[in-house]
Formats: C-alpha cells, structure tokens, sequence
C-alpha cells in the first residue's frame, strides 16, 4: 500500500473563471514554497483538488504538519489510491483502518461515486464496505454524525481514493492571489494581525517600519524582523522596508503644537507609506488600527489622516476587541514577539494628551511651514530593505 499522496480541497468555492484558475495557480506555488524544504514532492491540480505525492513516509506526515497554515485549502486529506474495483476497494479499505487506533471509537463510512458505471450504487456500497469492516474491526461503533474515523471512499472513473482521516484547512484564499499592499508593522500587538487577516483574503505585502534610533533601540528592529518571519509561515515572502524617522519625528515635535503632533506624525508616516506603496507596486496600504483603541483611532483622527492619501487604507481590525485581537495574535504566535518591550518611535514621542477630535485645517495649518514633502521624499528614499525570512525572492517570484 503506497501511503503517500494528499488530496487537497479548496476553499472560496464560489470563484470562478479567471478568479479561480489564477487561485488555483497561487495556492499550487505557495504550497510549493511551503513544501520546498521536504525534498521531491510533486503536484497536480485539477478544478476542484489538487494532489500532492510525496515520495517518503515522513514527507507526507511534515506536509500533514505544513498545510493547515496554507490559505486558500478547505481540507485535505492523505489518501490511498487503488483500482476502481469492490474486491480493491475493500481490501484498501481494511489497510488503511488498520493504520488507525480504531478500539471503541465511532465510524461512518462515506462513499461518493463520481463514476456512475461502477456496478453499487452509494447507499449499496455504503452498507457492503460498512459490513466488511465491521467484521474484521468488531469495536467500532457505528455513528452518522460527527464520528471520529470517517472511512471516505471516492470512486472515479480510473482510481479509487480512499481516507480516514479529513483535516481542516486555513481556509481564505490563497496569499498573492488578490493582489500586493503595504503593511505599516509597527512591532505592537495589532499591525502583525492585521497583516494576517489580509492575508487570509488573499493579500501579499510588504511592510514598511518606522524607526527612531537612538530613541528607539536595534532591538525594536529585531523585534519586526521576528514578527516578519513569523507571518511568512503564512505563505509569502514578505520584504521589510525600515525607514530613519527620527529627524522627521523631531522637526515633527518642534513645529506643531503637542496636541496635534500625533496626526501630524501619522500622516507624514502615510505619506512616506504612499511612496513606498508606489515603489513596490502594491496597490493598497494596511493598518492594525481598531476603532476608539487610542486618541489617534477615533473616525475624526481617521478622516485627517486618511486626507493626505486617496489610496485604500484597509484595516481589518477596525471593529474588533483588544480580546479578539490578542486571541489571534496568541493562535499565529505572534503575540510573545509583539509583547518584548522595546518603544516604537511613537511610544517614545507620544505627547501627554492627544486631540480626539483633530480639525484637518489646523493640523494643515501647523504642517505649512515646514517642507514636510521633501522631508518625506528623502526619508522614503533612505528606507533599508531586507528579506528577514530564509526564503529568497525568487522562491516567491509569482508573489512579488
Ligand atoms: P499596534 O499594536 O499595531 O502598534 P497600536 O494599537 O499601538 O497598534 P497605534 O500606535 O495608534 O496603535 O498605531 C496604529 C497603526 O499605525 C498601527 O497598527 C500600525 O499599522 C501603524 N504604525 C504605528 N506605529 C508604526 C511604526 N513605528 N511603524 C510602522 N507602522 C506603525
Ligand atoms: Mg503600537
């Protein structure tokens, strides 16, 4: 019996045409990317599955361990290919069980027949491999819903796959297949999670942060570089663009009154964002930003710093909890990274009171004289690039 190929359904069902054969083309290289280390692995997809053959044992369990943090896959399960016949079939049956504790647990056996010719048909093929197991493996209990070992056999016109055992996907859509942003990662706890649920929606980044050395220290850099290696688990390279923001933060502080400087600060981080965003292509920018959390996430602190850009700042946290946030900040291990306690540059120049309601044409009014826009132009052009994770580009080069 040759254990050693995985059957994978996709998510998004709904997608179509074009839509779905550029999902299908994304979630087959990033399956790729996150099989690379496991030596030959080969894959075929069709409209509706793809197939990954391992060619050892222990391939198939590290791929079992890899692929339910690929997004895009609804399940998958490891299967067993034999002929489309009842003798094959149940004999295959028998061997794959035995592979499995199976002492007094529940079992349903679910048959689809995608080949209509094969001579029993569903329920009758159900009963027959249903009684045969049962004679040889006397302690399972036969239950309809939800039974721990669900015996599934799928007959098509030239193989029969047989599994007991189905695993639950990342669900989502495959990263890279709906387009490339900019994640602005500050090193708290809500940007890493934001860029996570973009890309659960198919989005690939990069992600630019702003530093203030000395004030802020080389380990608060190092603190990103972890996050940004954590989410390329995910699926996609991801490259880091770190900005010197400090000089910018300074004249920020000396020119606009403290109450106002936060927006002022925020929105000239928006506009180094914008500049960056056009250099490398991406067509949105994404914030960790989560309603009411801090005086600068209010709608008005919003409506003024969203007024230096038209691009789309997307921000996924909007409505959610400090809870909810730490809950998936916990589950995608990010959390312990983001709890180091290093200052960003905003912590580190954060004034004692911030306005709530921040008016547009006073921040404008305090940001006139000074040549912020050349400020902004050069910083954006000192920003130092990096790949943290150990992939390459070129391992991603459809994402990029
Ligand atoms: P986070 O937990 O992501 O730091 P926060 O709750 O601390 O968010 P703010 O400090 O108001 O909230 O930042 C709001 C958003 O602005 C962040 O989620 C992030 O997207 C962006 N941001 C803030 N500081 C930086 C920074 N130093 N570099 C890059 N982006 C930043
Ligand atoms: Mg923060």
């Amino acid at each position: 019996m040759n254990w050693n190929t995985i059957l994978i359904r996709y998510g998004e069902m709904s997608l179509k045409g074009k839509n779905k054969s550029k999902f299908i083309r994304k979630l087959k290289a990033n399956i790729k990317a996150a099989l690379s280390d496991l030596g030959t692995v080969t894959m075929r997809a069709e409209r509706d599955r793809m197939f990954i053959y391992t060619e050892k044992p222990e391939e198939l369990d590290r791929a079992i361990e890899i692929l339910p943090s690929i997004f895009g896959i609804q399940s998958f399960s490891p299967i067993v290919i034999c002929a489309p016949t009842l003798e094959d079939i149940k004999e295959t049956s028998l061997k794959v069980l035995g592979k499995t504790e199976t002492a007094g647990k529940t079992f349903k056996v679910d048959v689809k027949r995608a080949d209509k010719r094969f001579p029993l048909n569903t329920g009758e093929l159900q009963q027959e491999l249903g009684g045969h197991v049962l004679r040889v493996f006397p302690d399972l209990i036969v239950q309809m819903k939800k039974p721990e070992i669900l015996l599934y056999v799928e007959i098509q016109h030239e193989a029969a796959y047989i599994s007991s055992h189905t695993y639950k996907g990342a669900g989502g859509m495959p990263v890279g297949s709906n387009g490339h942003s900019l994640l602005l990662l500050s090193g708290g706890i809500d940007s890493p999670v934001a860029g996570y649920m973009m890309m659960k929606r198919g989005v690939s980044f990069d992600a630019i942060h702003f530093a203030s050395p000395p004030f802020t220290s080389d380990l608060a850099i190092e603190k990103v570089e972890d996050i940004v290696r954590q989410l390329t688990k995910f699926g996609a390279v991801i490259r880091l663009h770190v900005i010197p923001f400090t000089e910018l933060q300074q004249t920020i502080v000396k020119q606009v009154p403290s109450n106002l400087s936060m927006t002022t600060t925020r929105r000239m981080m928006m506009k180094v964002a914008e500049q960056v965003r056009k250099d490398t292509n991406s067509l949105g920018l994404i914030t960790g930003d989560s309603l009411g959390q801090v005086a600068s996430q209010t709608l008005e602190s919003i409506t003024a710093i969203n007024e230096v850009t038209n691009t789309p700042i997307l921000r996924p946290l909007i409505a959610m909890d400090k809870l909810e946030i730490i809950q998936i900040a916990e589950k995608i291990g990010t959390y312990d990274i983001s709890i180091r306690p290093y200052d960003d540059c905003c912590t580190v120049f954060t004034p004692p009171s911030n306005k709530t309601k921040p008016q547009v044409e006073k921040v404008a009014y305090y940001e006139s004289f000074q040549e912020f826009d050349d400020m902004v132009a050069e910083v954006a052009s000192q920003r130092v690039t990096t790949i943290p994770s150990k992939q390459t580009k070129e391992d991603f080069e459809d994402l990029l």
